[in-house]
């Protein structure tokens, strides 16, 4: 990216340096993220200028520095996108997406439409053989962000969860919370190949552009309301609905992004049933190997997810981009490079 608003360039650079901690990856596949469209548009401020996007990145070790033990040369990977500094409050209380000096790949400095990226090795996380690389870069981002919003939301054997919106990430959320042991998990949206979809997966589709969820799920649940309810739409009007559909000691984990108040009755809707309304951020690098064996046990299915891949190349990365900025489908792509 070397200019905001333009599209991106092929350029040659240097193979990135790599210190003694560090690994150097040969990059096989990189997903292109909605987030890589708004930051080419210039709607978010970058670490630096030019620099290579992509943040979803797995591939093969290609050097390791001399203090890391964790992976070897050869090993597959796949890479946690936030570096953080391991020393900081955030960093040593397990929280270390809060870290003061984080930086993302693809965002603050240089990420994964590269042949090779450095990157600390504790970052590397290792990907069983069962997983393509196409696979394990996207689980980088919105299904590693729907495990940590299910873990925010602290879902339990048996209990009932609804998920605002069936994108990636209400996808992702549906088989996790299933996986974690959900009994019952609605999903609302408002297409029906959505609806379709979240079927497909084992969720109870509901679809709001006929009928009121909040008033759906009451009677779904025999007046009881939901366990844990996540929003991942961003909509002050269906955060509204996700803490309404709350039942006794319900949590509403917030995961959609809105500039918007959300307003609520405290009385009806959060006191009275002892609610919570959580926020959740992005995710853990220590999340991540727990989503790696889901995906390895094939509890958690991404096959829906990837469904074009592409070289690395301007012109198609940028039509690709040019598709998630204009909503044209949600075909989602990996740019892919064998040897
Ligand atoms: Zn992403
Ligand atoms: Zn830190």
């Amino acid at each position: 990216m070397v200019e905001p608003g333009k599209p991106l360039e092929l350029q040659w650079i240097p193979i990135p340096a790599a210190g003694e901690e560090d690994v150097l990856v040969r990059v096989r596949a990189a997903g292109i993220c909605h987030s890589d469209a708004h930051y080419r548009a210039g709607r978010s401020s970058m670490g630096m200028i030019p620099i290579t996007l992509g943040h979803e990145v797995a591939g093969e070790v290609e050097w390791v520095g001399a203090k890391v033990t964790n992976v070897k040369a050869g090993d597959r990977v796949c890479l946690h996108y936030n570096i953080s500094c391991g020393n900081c409050y955030y960093c040593k209380t397990g929280n270390e997406q809060f870290c003061t000096t984080v930086k993302m790949i693809g965002h603050h400095i240089d990420g994964g439409y590269a042949e090779y990226i450095a990157m600390p090795a504790r970052n590397a996380i290792p990907l069983p053989e069962e997983i393509s690389f196409e696979e394990g870069a996207t689980l980088m981002c919105a299904s590693a962000t729907a495990l940590h919003a299910l873990r925010r939301g602290r879902v339990k054997d048996g209990e009932t969860v609804v998920v605002f919106g069936v994108g990636g990430l209400g996808l992702s959320a549906i088989q996790l919370a299933k996986a974690l042991g959900a009994a019952d998990v609605y999903a609302v949206d408002i297409k029906l190949d959505k609806m379709e979809l979240a079927s497909q997966y084992g969720a109870i589709p509901i679809n709001a552009s006929r009928t009121n969820p909040v008033e759906e799920i009451r009677t779904l649940t025999k007046g009881k309301g939901v366990d844990v309810a996540l929003e991942m739409i961003g909509l002050p009007a269906t955060m509204k609905q996700t803490v309404e559909s709350l039942g006794v000691l319900g949590r509403a984990v917030i995961v959609g992004l809105s500039q918007m108040p959300l307003e609520i009755h405290p009385y009806q809707t959060l006191i009275g049933y002892e609610a919570e309304i959580i926020g959740s951020n992005d995710h853990l690098l220590q999340e991540l190997p727990i989503l790696i064996d889901m995906a390895r046990r094939k509890v958690l299915d991404t096959s829906h997810v990837v469904s074009q891949t592409i070289p690395l190349e301007a012109e198609k990365i940028n039509q690709r981009l040019d598709a998630l900025e204009n909503y044209t489908n949600d075909v989602r792509a990996v740019i892919v490079q064998q040897d």
